[in-house]
């Protein structure tokens, strides 16, 4: 025995755990992001493939996915497809378990997917199922997919989860005069006003965990869901998601970021 050290147990093999550590750490980083088949979800997953990460594409349509992967692997990402549509339980257990079986754990989660209205969103006169559409995806979505992927996350050294919200959650710049939102939204930003609370409330519950969630804001991207009318490209909206998901282990958990730093809530 060296000199300084006292035998504990007899049990303890040292060398066999030291080996198996090192082999977990030399293991890749394992993402997955939801909605990446295109928009600021594929330039994530395009941003998080470029550190040499194995990223998981969810796409709520096959076809879709296995485009985008094979886009990705042609970039020279290491891609791969993940069926997930956000809004259906039998989809999100699945994902888990490909998760589970290709990598037996997960590293960072990206929750990007989200659909916007698509109609007039003045309260007094909205339409209450393309509410509980938006509710749906934007919110329960969310949920559903980080507690199935909560029990591969706790297995991961530095668990990473990302939120995709939005300015427009913010309740301090939609009651901030001369902060141009957009018009009026009584469906959408709620939902993202409802995920930021959420994302509040996990980052509690998962305080002493290491598990870090933040939400992010990409700012006004030109993309499917605006009809391409915003102003910044999907590659400069996915920066600051890509920024939450390589965090340090003392980075924070239970904020709001855009590209200038902590938005308040
Ligand atoms: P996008 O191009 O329309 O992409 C949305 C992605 O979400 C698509 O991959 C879409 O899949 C997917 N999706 C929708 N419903 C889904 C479901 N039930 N299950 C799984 N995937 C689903 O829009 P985007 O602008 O990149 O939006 C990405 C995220 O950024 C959203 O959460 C959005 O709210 C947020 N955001 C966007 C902006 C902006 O200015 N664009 C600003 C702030 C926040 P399909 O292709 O099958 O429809």
């Amino acid at each position: 025995m060296p000199p300084g050290y006292r035998r504990i147990t007899e049990m303890v093999l040292v060398p066999a755990r030291s080996t198996a550590r090192l082999a977990v750490m030399s293991e890749k980083t394992i993402a997955l992001v939801t909605g990446a088949n295109k928009g600021i979800g594929y330039e994530i997953a395009a941003g998080l493939g470029a550190l040499g990460w194995s990223v998981g594409v969810g796409a709520r349509d096959e076809q879709r996915g296995t485009q985008a992967v094979a886009k990705l692997r042609a970039a020279g990402a290491d891609a791969f497809a993940v069926p997930l549509d956000v809004t259906r339980d039998e989809s999100v257990t699945a994902a888990a378990r490909l998760i589970e079986e290709r990598a037996g754990r997960l590293d960072v989660l990206v929750n990007n997917a989200g659909v916007a209205g698509g109609g007039p969103e003045a309260p007094a006169s909205i339409d209450l199922e393309a509410v509980r559409r938006l509710v749906e995806t934007n919110v329960i979505g969310v949920i559903r997919v980080t507690n199935a992927m909560l029990p591969l996350l706790r297995r991961s050294a530095h668990p990473r989860i990302v939120n995709q919200s939005s300015h427009v959650g913010s309740l301090a710049l939609q009651t901030t005069p001369g902060v141009d939102l957009g018009g009026i939204s009584g469906a959408y930003a709620p939902t993202k006003t409802y995920l930021n609370a959420v994302t509040i409330q996990y980052a509690k519950e998962l305080g002493d965990t290491g598990i870090l969630i933040n939400s992010v804001c990409p700012g006004y991207v030109a993309t499917d869901l605006n009809d391409f009318h915003g102003t910044r490209t999907a590659e400069q909206g996915a920066a600051i998601a890509i920024r939450l998901a390589t965090v340090p282990d003392d980075g924070p958990t239970g904020q709001l970021f855009d590209d200038n730093g902590v938005v308040p809530w």
